[in-house]
Protein backbone atom coordinates (compact mmCIF):
# COMPACT_ATOMS: atom_id res chain seq x y z
CA UNK A 1 0.00 0.00 0.00
CA UNK A 2 1.31 3.06 -1.11
CA UNK A 3 -1.65 5.49 -0.43
CA UNK A 4 -4.38 5.56 2.18
CA UNK A 5 -6.70 8.15 2.90
CA UNK A 6 -8.72 8.92 6.57
CA UNK A 7 -11.15 11.15 8.10
CA UNK A 8 -10.14 13.67 10.62
CA UNK A 9 -12.10 16.96 12.08
CA UNK A 10 -11.65 20.18 13.18
CA UNK A 11 -13.81 22.71 15.35
CA UNK A 12 -14.23 26.20 14.85
CA UNK A 13 -15.95 27.83 17.07
CA UNK A 14 -18.82 25.60 18.14
CA UNK A 15 -18.75 23.69 14.83
CA UNK A 16 -17.44 21.00 13.65
CA UNK A 17 -15.72 20.11 10.11
CA UNK A 18 -14.52 17.01 8.84
CA UNK A 19 -11.05 17.23 7.40
CA UNK A 20 -9.38 14.22 4.98
CA UNK A 21 -5.87 13.11 5.28
CA UNK A 22 -4.28 11.47 2.70
CA UNK A 23 -1.04 9.97 2.68
CA UNK A 24 1.63 8.95 0.28
CA UNK A 25 4.69 6.72 1.07
CA UNK A 26 6.83 6.05 -2.30
CA UNK A 27 10.18 5.44 -2.93
CA UNK A 28 12.40 8.67 -3.95
CA UNK A 29 14.11 10.89 -1.79
CA UNK A 30 13.45 9.99 1.83
CA UNK A 31 11.44 13.30 2.84
CA UNK A 32 8.27 14.09 5.11
CA UNK A 33 6.02 16.73 3.35
CA UNK A 34 2.87 17.68 5.29
CA UNK A 35 0.65 19.92 3.00
CA UNK A 36 -2.67 21.93 3.57
CA UNK A 37 -1.56 22.92 7.58
CA UNK A 38 -0.84 26.43 8.36
CA UNK A 39 2.85 27.16 8.96
CA UNK A 40 3.11 27.78 12.38
CA UNK A 41 2.00 24.18 13.19
CA UNK A 42 3.18 22.20 10.54
CA UNK A 43 7.11 22.08 12.05
CA UNK A 44 5.18 20.95 15.39
CA UNK A 45 2.70 18.37 13.74
CA UNK A 46 5.49 16.69 12.12
CA UNK A 47 7.92 16.48 14.94
CA UNK A 48 5.39 15.18 17.18
CA UNK A 49 4.12 12.55 14.45
CA UNK A 50 7.47 11.12 13.81
CA UNK A 51 8.62 10.81 17.38
CA UNK A 52 4.98 9.10 17.84
CA UNK A 53 5.86 6.33 15.54
CA UNK A 54 9.37 5.67 16.14
CA UNK A 55 8.91 5.51 20.24
CA UNK A 56 5.40 3.19 19.56
CA UNK A 57 8.31 0.52 18.42
CA UNK A 58 7.94 0.98 14.26
CA UNK A 59 10.64 2.21 11.90
CA UNK A 60 10.18 5.91 10.20
CA UNK A 61 9.52 4.35 6.40
CA UNK A 62 12.41 5.59 4.94
CA UNK A 63 10.86 6.57 1.56
CA UNK A 64 9.31 9.84 0.19
CA UNK A 65 6.00 10.64 2.51
CA UNK A 66 3.67 13.13 1.33
CA UNK A 67 0.44 14.20 3.65
CA UNK A 68 -1.82 16.61 2.23
CA UNK A 69 -4.71 17.81 4.53
CA UNK A 70 -7.89 18.89 3.05
CA UNK A 71 -10.17 21.11 2.26
CA UNK A 72 -6.80 22.97 1.83
CA UNK A 73 -8.94 26.52 2.22
CA UNK A 74 -9.93 25.26 5.82
CA UNK A 75 -7.92 26.59 9.40
CA UNK A 76 -6.84 24.16 10.72
CA UNK A 77 -5.33 24.79 13.92
CA UNK A 78 -4.40 23.05 17.28
CA UNK A 79 -3.59 19.45 17.49
CA UNK A 80 -6.53 17.42 16.87
CA UNK A 81 -5.13 15.85 13.39
CA UNK A 82 -1.70 14.08 15.09
CA UNK A 83 -3.50 10.82 15.01
CA UNK A 84 -5.15 11.02 11.78
CA UNK A 85 -2.02 12.11 10.13
CA UNK A 86 0.19 9.09 11.72
CA UNK A 87 -2.32 6.39 10.95
CA UNK A 88 -2.41 7.61 7.37
CA UNK A 89 1.00 7.09 6.78
CA UNK A 90 1.05 3.83 9.11
CA UNK A 91 -1.09 2.51 6.72
CA UNK A 92 0.27 3.74 3.62
CA UNK A 93 3.42 2.38 4.74
CA UNK A 94 1.85 -1.00 4.85
CA UNK A 95 2.27 -1.21 8.95
CA UNK A 96 -1.26 -1.51 9.99
CA UNK A 97 -4.14 -2.84 7.85
CA UNK A 98 -6.28 -0.60 5.50
CA UNK A 99 -9.92 -1.51 5.52
CA UNK A 100 -10.55 -0.26 9.21
CA UNK A 101 -9.88 2.82 7.84
CA UNK A 102 -12.89 2.91 5.36
CA UNK A 103 -15.44 4.14 8.50
CA UNK A 104 -13.64 4.95 11.25
CA UNK A 105 -12.40 8.40 12.02
CA UNK A 106 -9.85 10.09 14.30
CA UNK A 107 -9.47 12.19 16.95
CA UNK A 108 -6.81 13.13 19.23
CA UNK A 109 -2.69 14.99 19.82
CA UNK A 110 -0.17 12.81 19.87
CA UNK A 111 2.69 13.09 22.74
CA UNK A 112 6.10 11.85 21.74
CA UNK A 113 6.07 8.92 23.11
CA UNK A 114 2.58 7.83 20.70
CA UNK A 115 0.25 8.45 24.06
CA UNK A 116 -2.96 9.71 23.22
CA UNK A 117 -3.46 13.02 24.61
CA UNK A 118 -7.26 14.60 25.50
CA UNK A 119 -8.20 17.64 22.74
CA UNK A 120 -11.23 20.55 22.93
CA UNK A 121 -14.21 20.45 21.61
CA UNK A 122 -14.64 16.45 20.49
CA UNK A 123 -18.87 16.50 21.05
CA UNK A 124 -18.86 19.02 17.90
CA UNK A 125 -16.04 17.18 16.23
CA UNK A 126 -17.66 13.61 16.86
CA UNK A 127 -20.81 14.46 15.49
CA UNK A 128 -19.56 16.33 11.82
CA UNK A 129 -17.69 12.86 11.77
CA UNK A 130 -21.29 11.05 12.10
CA UNK A 131 -22.99 13.17 10.04
CA UNK A 132 -20.01 12.71 6.90
CA UNK A 133 -21.11 8.66 7.86
CA UNK A 134 -18.38 7.70 10.03
CA UNK A 135 -19.39 4.95 11.73
CA UNK A 136 -16.49 4.80 14.65
CA UNK A 137 -14.83 7.57 15.91
CA UNK A 138 -11.63 6.85 17.62
CA UNK A 139 -10.66 8.94 20.98
CA UNK A 140 -8.06 9.26 23.49
CA UNK A 141 -9.23 7.78 26.44
CA UNK A 142 -8.93 10.74 28.81
CA UNK A 143 -11.21 12.34 26.32
CA UNK A 144 -14.39 9.91 27.10
CA UNK A 145 -15.82 12.09 29.77
CA UNK A 146 -16.13 14.57 27.02
CA UNK A 147 -17.94 12.80 24.42
CA UNK A 148 -21.66 13.11 25.38
CA UNK A 149 -23.94 10.56 23.62
CA UNK A 150 -21.59 9.53 20.64
CA UNK A 151 -20.58 6.00 20.11
CA UNK A 152 -16.27 5.99 19.89
CA UNK A 153 -13.49 3.54 20.31
CA UNK A 154 -11.23 5.00 22.97
CA UNK A 155 -7.28 4.55 22.71
CA UNK A 156 -4.50 5.47 25.20
CA UNK A 157 -1.80 5.28 22.06
CA UNK A 158 -0.95 4.65 18.93
CA UNK A 159 0.41 1.15 19.20
CA UNK A 160 -3.21 0.13 21.42
CA UNK A 161 -5.03 1.69 18.89
CA UNK A 162 -3.67 -0.71 16.03
CA UNK A 163 -4.00 -3.30 18.00
CA UNK A 164 -7.49 -2.99 18.35
CA UNK A 165 -8.28 -2.01 14.66
CA UNK A 166 -6.32 -5.29 14.05
CA UNK A 167 -8.41 -6.92 16.14
CA UNK A 168 -11.60 -5.86 14.94
CA UNK A 169 -12.43 -3.09 17.92
CA UNK A 170 -16.36 -2.01 18.18
CA UNK A 171 -17.65 1.61 19.24
CA UNK A 172 -19.26 1.89 21.90
CA UNK A 173 -20.82 4.44 24.40
CA UNK A 174 -19.07 5.39 27.40
CA UNK A 175 -21.45 8.30 28.89
CA UNK A 176 -24.94 6.35 28.44
CA UNK A 177 -27.49 9.31 28.60
CA UNK A 178 -27.98 10.39 32.03
CA UNK A 179 -31.43 9.63 33.08
CA UNK A 180 -31.61 11.20 36.74
CA UNK A 181 -30.80 14.64 37.98
CA UNK A 182 -27.94 15.26 40.55
CA UNK A 183 -29.21 15.75 43.97
CA UNK A 184 -27.80 19.83 44.17
CA UNK A 185 -24.88 19.67 46.91
CA UNK A 186 -26.41 22.44 49.13
CA UNK A 187 -30.01 23.07 50.02
CA UNK A 188 -31.98 25.74 50.52
CA UNK A 189 -33.54 24.21 53.79
CA UNK A 190 -29.55 24.09 55.10
CA UNK A 191 -29.78 27.87 54.71
CA UNK A 192 -32.06 29.29 58.12
CA UNK A 193 -33.37 32.72 57.90
CA UNK A 194 -33.22 35.05 54.33
CA UNK A 195 -36.85 34.23 53.69
CA UNK A 196 -37.36 37.06 51.65
CA UNK A 197 -34.45 36.41 49.42
CA UNK A 198 -35.20 32.52 49.10
CA UNK A 199 -38.56 34.55 48.23
CA UNK A 200 -37.10 36.11 45.19
CA UNK A 201 -34.85 33.23 44.11
CA UNK A 202 -38.00 31.16 43.73
CA UNK A 203 -39.77 33.88 41.58
CA UNK A 204 -36.32 34.58 39.63
CA UNK A 205 -36.43 30.81 38.90
CA UNK A 206 -40.02 30.54 38.32
CA UNK A 207 -39.96 33.55 35.36
CA UNK A 208 -36.80 33.94 34.38
CA UNK A 209 -35.90 37.25 36.21
CA UNK A 210 -33.01 38.80 36.73
CA UNK A 211 -32.26 39.04 40.95
CA UNK A 212 -30.16 41.42 42.73
CA UNK A 213 -29.22 40.73 46.46
CA UNK A 214 -28.69 43.14 48.72
CA UNK A 215 -27.37 43.16 52.09
CA UNK A 216 -24.71 41.23 54.07
CA UNK A 217 -25.39 37.41 54.06
CA UNK A 218 -24.54 34.23 52.60
CA UNK A 219 -25.38 35.38 48.62
CA UNK A 220 -23.17 32.56 47.50
CA UNK A 221 -24.92 29.60 49.67
CA UNK A 222 -28.43 30.95 48.22
CA UNK A 223 -26.72 30.98 44.38
CA UNK A 224 -25.36 27.75 44.54
CA UNK A 225 -28.98 26.76 45.55
CA UNK A 226 -30.73 28.28 42.06
CA UNK A 227 -29.68 25.28 40.22
CA UNK A 228 -31.00 22.53 42.24
CA UNK A 229 -34.93 25.18 42.08
CA UNK A 230 -34.41 25.94 38.36
CA UNK A 231 -36.18 22.41 35.76
CA UNK A 232 -33.36 20.46 34.34
CA UNK A 233 -31.80 21.33 31.22
CA UNK A 234 -34.17 20.23 27.94
CA UNK A 235 -32.44 18.78 24.97
CA UNK A 236 -31.44 21.12 22.90
CA UNK A 237 -30.41 23.29 26.06
CA UNK A 238 -28.39 20.51 27.06
CA UNK A 239 -26.59 20.07 23.78
CA UNK A 240 -25.56 23.32 23.46
CA UNK A 241 -24.01 23.45 27.20
CA UNK A 242 -22.50 20.41 26.44
CA UNK A 243 -20.89 21.92 23.43
CA UNK A 244 -19.64 24.87 24.79
CA UNK A 245 -18.31 23.60 27.91
CA UNK A 246 -16.34 21.10 26.10
CA UNK A 247 -13.87 23.61 24.67
CA UNK A 248 -12.83 23.52 28.83
CA UNK A 249 -11.18 21.55 30.48
CA UNK A 250 -14.17 20.72 32.38
CA UNK A 251 -17.17 19.00 30.48
CA UNK A 252 -20.61 19.56 31.40
CA UNK A 253 -22.70 15.86 31.69
CA UNK A 254 -25.92 16.25 33.49
CA UNK A 255 -28.93 17.82 33.33
CA UNK A 256 -28.51 20.45 35.96
CA UNK A 257 -28.08 24.07 34.82
CA UNK A 258 -24.72 25.45 34.79
CA UNK A 259 -23.95 28.48 37.83
CA UNK A 260 -20.26 30.49 36.39
CA UNK A 261 -19.78 32.88 39.54
CA UNK A 262 -16.58 34.66 38.14
CA UNK A 263 -14.63 36.31 40.76
CA UNK A 264 -14.70 40.76 40.16
CA UNK A 265 -10.85 40.50 39.45
CA UNK A 266 -11.94 38.46 36.03
CA UNK A 267 -11.03 40.07 33.01
CA UNK A 268 -13.21 40.94 29.90
CA UNK A 269 -11.79 37.75 28.47
CA UNK A 270 -12.53 35.56 31.30
CA UNK A 271 -16.21 37.39 31.40
CA UNK A 272 -17.16 37.42 27.92
CA UNK A 273 -14.40 34.54 26.08
CA UNK A 274 -11.64 35.22 23.46
CA UNK A 275 -10.39 33.48 20.41
CA UNK A 276 -7.04 33.27 18.57
CA UNK A 277 -5.48 31.12 16.11
CA UNK A 278 -8.55 29.02 16.02
CA UNK A 279 -8.94 28.21 19.65
CA UNK A 280 -11.96 30.05 20.96
CA UNK A 281 -12.55 29.89 24.86
CA UNK A 282 -15.74 30.81 26.28
CA UNK A 283 -16.18 33.22 28.88
CA UNK A 284 -18.51 33.33 31.90
CA UNK A 285 -21.05 34.61 30.00
CA UNK A 286 -21.22 31.55 27.41
CA UNK A 287 -20.57 28.76 30.90
CA UNK A 288 -23.44 30.10 32.09
CA UNK A 289 -25.07 29.68 28.94
CA UNK A 290 -28.95 27.98 29.75
CA UNK A 291 -27.91 28.45 33.47
CA UNK A 292 -27.05 31.20 35.89
CA UNK A 293 -24.34 34.24 35.77
CA UNK A 294 -23.57 35.26 39.53
CA UNK A 295 -21.73 38.10 39.86
CA UNK A 296 -20.81 38.33 43.76
CA UNK A 297 -19.68 42.00 44.96
CA UNK A 298 -21.26 43.35 41.85
CA UNK A 299 -20.03 47.24 41.74
CA UNK A 300 -16.41 45.92 42.53
CA UNK A 301 -16.53 44.21 38.73
CA UNK A 302 -14.56 46.82 35.97
CA UNK A 303 -17.30 49.16 34.77
CA UNK A 304 -16.23 47.82 31.17
CA UNK A 305 -17.72 44.73 32.20
CA UNK A 306 -20.98 45.72 33.70
CA UNK A 307 -21.59 47.52 30.73
CA UNK A 308 -20.30 44.62 28.48
CA UNK A 309 -22.92 42.39 29.90
CA UNK A 310 -25.99 44.31 28.65
CA UNK A 311 -24.98 42.78 24.93
CA UNK A 312 -25.25 39.25 25.77
CA UNK A 313 -28.33 40.06 27.94
CA UNK A 314 -30.32 41.54 25.62
CA UNK A 315 -29.36 39.07 23.04
CA UNK A 316 -28.77 35.74 24.22
CA UNK A 317 -25.58 35.96 22.94
CA UNK A 318 -21.50 37.07 22.64
CA UNK A 319 -19.77 37.93 19.64
CA UNK A 320 -15.91 37.48 19.62
CA UNK A 321 -14.12 38.78 16.62
CA UNK A 322 -10.48 38.90 16.19
CA UNK A 323 -8.80 39.20 12.34
CA UNK A 324 -9.82 35.23 11.73
CA UNK A 325 -13.15 36.50 11.36
CA UNK A 326 -16.68 36.96 13.92
CA UNK A 327 -17.93 34.12 16.05
CA UNK A 328 -21.58 34.31 18.13
CA UNK A 329 -21.35 31.85 20.43
CA UNK A 330 -24.98 31.53 22.99
CA UNK A 331 -25.24 33.33 26.20
CA UNK A 332 -28.44 33.65 27.49
CA UNK A 333 -28.28 33.47 31.34
CA UNK A 334 -30.37 34.42 34.73
CA UNK A 335 -28.21 37.35 36.41
CA UNK A 336 -28.16 36.97 39.93
CA UNK A 337 -26.07 40.12 41.20
CA UNK A 338 -25.12 40.40 45.04
CA UNK A 339 -24.06 43.61 46.58
CA UNK A 340 -22.63 45.08 50.16
CA UNK A 341 -24.48 48.20 50.72
CA UNK A 342 -21.22 50.06 50.48
CA UNK A 343 -17.34 48.88 49.67
CA UNK A 344 -16.31 48.46 53.38
CA UNK A 345 -16.94 45.73 56.09
CA UNK A 346 -19.54 46.34 58.72
CA UNK A 347 -16.72 46.91 61.84
CA UNK A 348 -14.77 49.76 59.96
CA UNK A 349 -18.21 51.40 58.08
CA UNK A 350 -19.40 54.65 58.72
CA UNK A 351 -20.51 55.55 55.44
CA UNK A 352 -23.58 57.51 54.99
CA UNK A 353 -26.32 57.24 52.85
CA UNK A 354 -24.73 59.26 50.08
CA UNK A 355 -21.79 56.94 49.57
CA UNK A 356 -23.83 53.85 49.75
CA UNK A 357 -25.97 55.48 46.77
CA UNK A 358 -22.71 55.91 44.80
CA UNK A 359 -21.42 52.46 45.34
CA UNK A 360 -24.40 50.98 44.09
CA UNK A 361 -25.03 53.48 41.14
CA UNK A 362 -21.69 51.42 39.80
CA UNK A 363 -24.52 48.95 38.96
CA UNK A 364 -26.58 51.15 36.89
CA UNK A 365 -26.82 50.10 33.93
CA UNK A 366 -27.39 46.55 35.00
CA UNK A 367 -30.56 47.98 37.00
CA UNK A 368 -32.37 48.60 33.88
CA UNK A 369 -32.46 44.68 33.49
CA UNK A 370 -33.43 43.88 36.91
CA UNK A 371 -36.69 42.87 38.06
CA UNK A 372 -36.24 41.70 41.36
CA UNK A 373 -34.46 43.34 44.18
CA UNK A 374 -34.50 42.01 47.49
CA UNK A 375 -32.57 41.99 51.35
CA UNK A 376 -30.16 39.74 52.30
CA UNK A 377 -29.13 38.85 55.65
CA UNK A 378 -26.86 37.01 58.43
CA UNK A 379 -27.58 33.51 58.69
CA UNK A 380 -30.32 33.22 61.42
CA UNK A 381 -29.82 30.11 63.55
CA UNK A 382 -32.55 30.31 65.80
CA UNK A 383 -35.15 30.23 62.45
CA UNK A 384 -37.03 27.22 61.41
CA UNK A 385 -34.99 25.46 58.64
CA UNK A 386 -37.77 26.38 56.36
CA UNK A 387 -38.35 24.57 52.79
CA UNK A 388 -35.97 22.24 50.86
CA UNK A 389 -34.57 22.49 47.57
CA UNK A 390 -37.25 20.21 46.23
CA UNK A 391 -39.93 21.56 47.10
CA UNK A 392 -39.46 24.94 46.15
CA UNK A 393 -38.33 23.52 42.89
CA UNK A 394 -42.17 21.22 42.36
CA UNK A 395 -43.42 24.58 42.56
CA UNK A 396 -41.03 26.20 40.05
CA UNK A 397 -41.79 23.10 37.76
CA UNK A 398 -45.42 23.64 37.55
CA UNK A 399 -45.04 27.41 37.73
CA UNK A 400 -42.82 27.52 34.15
CA UNK A 401 -45.64 24.80 32.89
CA UNK A 402 -48.18 27.53 33.28
CA UNK A 403 -46.36 29.96 31.88
CA UNK A 404 -45.06 28.00 28.79
CA UNK A 405 -48.85 26.61 28.35
CA UNK A 406 -50.02 30.53 28.01
CA UNK A 407 -46.64 30.97 25.94
CA UNK A 408 -47.09 28.20 23.00
CA UNK A 409 -46.87 29.25 19.66
CA UNK A 410 -44.00 31.94 20.15
CA UNK A 411 -40.26 31.41 21.04
CA UNK A 412 -40.83 32.06 24.01
CA UNK A 413 -40.88 29.72 28.05
CA UNK A 414 -40.34 32.17 30.38
CA UNK A 415 -42.45 35.60 31.77
CA UNK A 416 -38.85 37.01 31.41
CA UNK A 417 -38.96 37.27 27.92
CA UNK A 418 -41.99 38.48 27.20
CA UNK A 419 -41.60 42.09 25.20
CA UNK A 420 -43.78 44.43 26.57
CA UNK A 421 -45.80 45.15 23.60
CA UNK A 422 -46.86 41.64 23.59
CA UNK A 423 -47.65 41.51 27.46
CA UNK A 424 -49.78 44.41 27.06
CA UNK A 425 -51.72 43.08 23.90
CA UNK A 426 -52.06 39.40 24.23
CA UNK A 427 -52.23 38.72 28.30
CA UNK A 428 -55.09 40.46 30.15
CA UNK A 429 -54.92 41.55 33.52
CA UNK A 430 -57.64 41.71 36.35
CA UNK A 431 -59.78 44.96 35.56
CA UNK A 432 -58.40 46.46 38.54
CA UNK A 433 -54.90 44.72 39.00
CA UNK A 434 -53.41 48.30 37.24
CA UNK A 435 -54.73 50.16 40.39
CA UNK A 436 -51.15 49.98 42.04
CA UNK A 437 -49.22 50.90 39.13
CA UNK A 438 -51.56 54.37 39.02
CA UNK A 439 -49.48 56.61 41.02
CA UNK A 440 -46.15 55.78 40.33
CA UNK A 441 -46.35 56.24 36.79
CA UNK A 442 -48.20 59.19 36.89
CA UNK A 443 -45.65 60.84 38.88
CA UNK A 444 -42.58 59.19 36.78
CA UNK A 445 -41.34 56.90 39.59
CA UNK A 446 -41.60 53.96 37.63
CA UNK A 447 -41.38 54.42 33.73
CA UNK A 448 -42.89 52.12 31.21
CA UNK A 449 -39.67 49.87 30.26
CA UNK A 450 -40.04 49.44 34.74
CA UNK A 451 -43.84 48.87 34.18
CA UNK A 452 -43.56 45.99 31.93
CA UNK A 453 -40.60 44.12 34.38
CA UNK A 454 -43.45 44.60 37.16
CA UNK A 455 -45.94 42.84 34.79
CA UNK A 456 -43.63 40.36 34.07
CA UNK A 457 -43.33 39.40 37.56
CA UNK A 458 -46.79 40.07 38.18
CA UNK A 459 -47.67 36.99 35.81
CA UNK A 460 -44.87 35.12 37.49
CA UNK A 461 -46.61 35.17 41.01
CA UNK A 462 -49.56 34.52 39.51
CA UNK A 463 -48.35 31.52 37.90
CA UNK A 464 -46.86 30.42 41.12
CA UNK A 465 -50.31 30.67 42.87
CA UNK A 466 -51.94 28.89 39.96
CA UNK A 467 -54.08 32.03 39.13
CA UNK A 468 -55.82 32.06 35.79
CA UNK A 469 -54.43 36.00 35.20
CA UNK A 470 -52.18 38.74 37.39
CA UNK A 471 -55.08 40.47 39.95
CA UNK A 472 -54.07 43.64 42.23
CA UNK A 473 -52.04 41.80 44.77
CA UNK A 474 -49.78 40.80 41.95
CA UNK A 475 -48.81 44.12 40.85
CA UNK A 476 -48.39 45.12 43.82
CA UNK A 477 -46.23 42.58 45.40
CA UNK A 478 -44.62 42.84 41.51
CA UNK A 479 -43.80 46.69 42.47
CA UNK A 480 -42.60 46.13 45.85
CA UNK A 481 -40.16 43.34 44.39
CA UNK A 482 -38.93 45.67 41.72
CA UNK A 483 -38.27 48.58 44.01
CA UNK A 484 -36.44 46.14 46.71
CA UNK A 485 -38.55 47.05 49.46
CA UNK A 486 -40.24 44.49 52.12
CA UNK A 487 -43.60 43.01 51.22
ZN1 LIG B 1 -19.25 51.61 54.38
Amino acid sequence: MALAAVSSAVVIGLSGHVVRIEADVSPGLPGFHLIGLPDTVTAQTRDRVRAAILNSGWDWPDQRITVNVLPSELPKYGSALDLAIAVAILAAAGTMPTEPLAHTAFLGELGLDGSLRHVRGLPSAIRALIVYGARAVVVPVASTTHTGQWAVIPASSLTDLVKQLTNGARATVPNPPATAVDVPELDLADLPGNQAAKDALEISAAGGHHLLLQGRGPCAALAACLPGILPPLEDTSHTEVSEIHSLTETPWQDRRRPLCAPHHTSTAAAIFGRRGLGLVRPGAVSLAHAGVLFLDEAPEFARSILDGLRYPLDTGEVILADAGGILHLPARFQLLLATHPCPCDTTSCHCGTGEQRRYLNRLTTLRERIELTAPLEPHDWTAEPGESTAIVAERVVEARARAAHRLKGTPRQTNAEIPGLELRSTHRLDPDALDPLDTPLRSGTITPAAMTQILRVAWTLADLRAAARPGKDDTHQALLLWRGEPL
